[in-house]
């Protein structure tokens, strides 16, 4: 796992938040330095982790280059690891950006001054492949794509590799996808096919850890607790401790 890992997949709903909190809580619980990205205006993390807390400083100002990434990093004890939380604010961020000289490269230089400082940085991305996933991509090494299996969810993943490809092509930077993450599973023989179709047509490898669907999962954000506190025994919170490792090795 390089230093800077995206959780990309511009369909919401597919437990990109979930899946970013909870690995990323199992690597600090585990004794890694870690630090979240909030790089969602909805502020989905931002808002599991801390609840309905605001912030002064958040990703927001480090993009607009107001501030240095350093000064927005605030501690979650109750995850264990650093966070760069996000705002509202930041859904108009693309047009602040476009006219900006190396626009698709901004989070990667704000991220280059602390990076350092941690074992590993993940970034949860927005439900889009607009200017801030691009920028994403750009300050990452690697990403993993979580999906829900259903037949759609293919076309998706599609969409995104074309994107890394253009990336690729245009901007000289190669990502590596280290794999798809298999969420909300449930055994049913069409999620069964639909998973089969993804190992059999592309040649990125999937997690063998899937994440069952459990309502738990759910409280567990509510309560704004990892799932290794809230619900450890659990199917779901086994499933995301035993993707965290798959993920590291
Ligand atoms: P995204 O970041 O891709 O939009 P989220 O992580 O916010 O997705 O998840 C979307 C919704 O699905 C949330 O309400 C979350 O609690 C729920 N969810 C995520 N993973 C699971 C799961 N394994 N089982 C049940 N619900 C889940
Ligand atoms: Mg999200």
């Amino acid at each position: 796992m390089g230093s800077i890992v995206a959780f990309i997949n511009q369909k919401g709903g597919v437990a990109k938040t979930t899946t970013a909190i909870n690995v990323a809580a199992q690597w600090a619980h585990n004794g890694k330095k870690v630090l979240l990205v909030d790089l969602d205006p909805q502020s989905s993390a931002t808002r599991s982790i801390f609840g309905d807390m605001d912030f002064e400083n958040t990703i927001y100002d480090v993009l607009t280059g107001e501030l240095a990434a350093e000064e927005a990093v605030v501690a979650s004890e109750t995850f264990g690891f650093d966070v760069i939380p996000s705002e509202i604010m930041l859904s108009g961020i693309e047009i602040i950006l476009a006219s900006k000289f190396g626009r698709e490269s901004i989070l990667k230089r704000g991220l280059a001054e602390i990076k350092d400082n941690y074992d590993i940085i993940v970034i949860d991305c927005s439900p889009s492949l607009g200017l801030l996933t691009v920028n994403a991509l750009i300050a990452s090494k690697d990403i993993v794509i979580p999906i829900c299996p259903e037949y759609f969810s293919l076309k998706g993943i599609e969409l995104i590799l074309e994107t890394l490809k253009n990336i690729h092509q245009g901007l000289g930077h190669k990502i590596d996808v280290r794999g798809i993450i298999i969420s909300k599973y449930r055994n049913r023989k069409i999620v069964e096919k639909v998973i089969n179709d993804l190992r059999t047509n592309y040649t990125i490898p999937v997690f063998s850890n899937y994440i069952p669907d459990s309502i738990v999962v759910e409280e567990a954000h509510h309560n704004h607790k990892p799932m290794l506190q809230y619900s450890p025994k659990n199917p779901a919170g086994q499933a995301l401790a035993n993707l965290a490792v798959e993920m590291w090795a």
